[in-house]
């Protein structure tokens, strides 16, 4: 009997070809629609159900078994990046100044992978199986899976779990991260404006100077990591954005920061979001200046992984031949995909596209980043295994 990998790799080409057209017509968040097409397209070739324009351009796609048993939801995100590629590719993206840098394409290509599987296999699924192919992820807090869940994509029939991957420029290729509790952090965007009073850069003590108040108020946040915050518990902040001034000798009326602060614990956040408030707030006022500091509201939430889900998936990863499975660490990055698991309990885990051997060793987001293809048949079994798994009542 062949195994699910057998088939897979019989299925690789197909895959390939696939991820290679996406990542030659890469499309901005909300812009998938060539994508959503050809996602489309090849979910009902497999003769599985569609439904587009799912919450702008998502696709759903329900396997159907006409079982009753658990329903499972596979997820990929299909957005690329404002990047330009530096990478010298046969398959090069077309588009100037976009890329798929974070390596949804070939989550795209591994989910059509695991479709053309479980379609194989159907017999074996206990309750129906959605693919949820998602816009804009990297939208921030205004991502695809919101308008998804809102169009009712986790409902008819209703989605008991929800299961995902990430491509890892971390992990070496063929290997599978994954963690259970909180995985990925909460984003908070803040907006600080700082204004004082503007003159010339030669009589600083007769104006309020929010550049050198700005300054202050950038080093009294890193106080709230080093001295505020449990050692123990993950948190950054980080001031990301500085804008002030026209010209060397004009000391402007205001200067604007903008920046992020990431925490994986409720108790974490709500005590930061207050420390920094206060000390924004009491820094410009020892020097006279006044302020405004506005966080983003509905960021993503915490990327929580099930304990229990994560027992099983880690089972399933362990028996796809030729691949590792390791405990990760919890990151401060943040995932739409949390937006799911909120909604239906599952895991998001990573599979390490690493490999110095083929050059694919820059990180994701970058401009040289590159995806090793030989993972895409392992992304396509686990997503498929897991599903098997999860359709059996536990
Ligand atoms: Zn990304
Ligand atoms: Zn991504």
């Amino acid at each position: 009997m062949p195994t699910l990998l057998d088939e897979a790799k019989g299925m690789e080409p197909r895959m390939i070809a696939i991820r290679r057209a996406l990542h030659q017509n890469p499309e901005l968040a909300y812009h998938e629609t060539a994508t959503a097409a050809l996602v489309a397209r090849e979910l009902r070739s497999l003769g599985i159900e569609v439904k587009t324009h799912v919450g702008a351009t998502g696709v759903v796609g329900l396997l159907k078994t006409g079982k009753s048993g658990r329903v499972v939801g596979l997820r990929a995100d299909m957005d690329a990046l404002p990047v330009q590629e530096e990478v010298n590719l046969e398959f090069k993206s077309k588009r100037k100044g976009v890329m798929h840098a974070c390596g949804h394409d070939a989550h795209v290509a591994g989910l059509l992978g695991a479709a053309m599987l479980l379609v194989k296999h159907k017999r074996e699924l206990s309750g129906d199986v959605k693919f949820l192919f998602q816009p804009a992820e990297e939208e921030g807090g205004r991502g695809g899976a919101k308008p998804m869940i809102e169009a009712g994509a986790l409902e008819n029939p209703h989605v008991d779990n929800v299961f995902g991957l990430h491509i890892s420029s971390d992990l070496p290729s063929g290997s599978f991260g994954v963690r259970g509790g909180p995985f990925m952090a909460r984003p908070d965007a803040f907006r600080i404006t700082v204004t004082g009073r503007g003159g010339h850069g030669s009589a600083p003590h007769k104006t309020v100077d929010p550049v050198y108040v700005a300054a202050q108020v950038i080093t009294a946040l890193q106080g709230i990591s080093s001295r505020m915050v449990d050692p123990i518990k993950p948190f950054v902040i980080s001031v990301c954005s500085v804008h002030g001034g026209t010209k060397d000798n004009i000391i402007p009326d205001q200067v604007l920061l903008e920046g992020t602060m990431r925490t994986l614990e409720r108790e974490t956040r709500t005590k930061a979001l207050a420390d920094v408030r206060r000390v924004v707030a009491s820094v410009c006022q020892a020097f006279g200046a006044t302020c405004t500091i506005e966080f983003k509201k509905d960021p993503y939430p915490v990327t929580y992984n099930d304990e229990k889900a994560v027992e099983r998936v880690e089972r399933v990863l362990k028996r796809i031949p030729g691949t590792k499975t390791e405990v990760i660490d919890q990151r401060l990055g943040a995932e739409d995909v949390s937006r799911f698991l909120q909604k239906a309990p599952g895991v998001y885990y990573n599979l390490g596209t690493n490999n110095p051997s083929k050059g694919c060793v820059a990180p994701i987001h970058s401009s040289r980043f590159r995806v090793d293809e030989d993972v895409l048949k392992y992304g396509a079994v686990s997503l498929a295994s897991v599903a098997l798994e999860f359709s059996r009542p536990k």
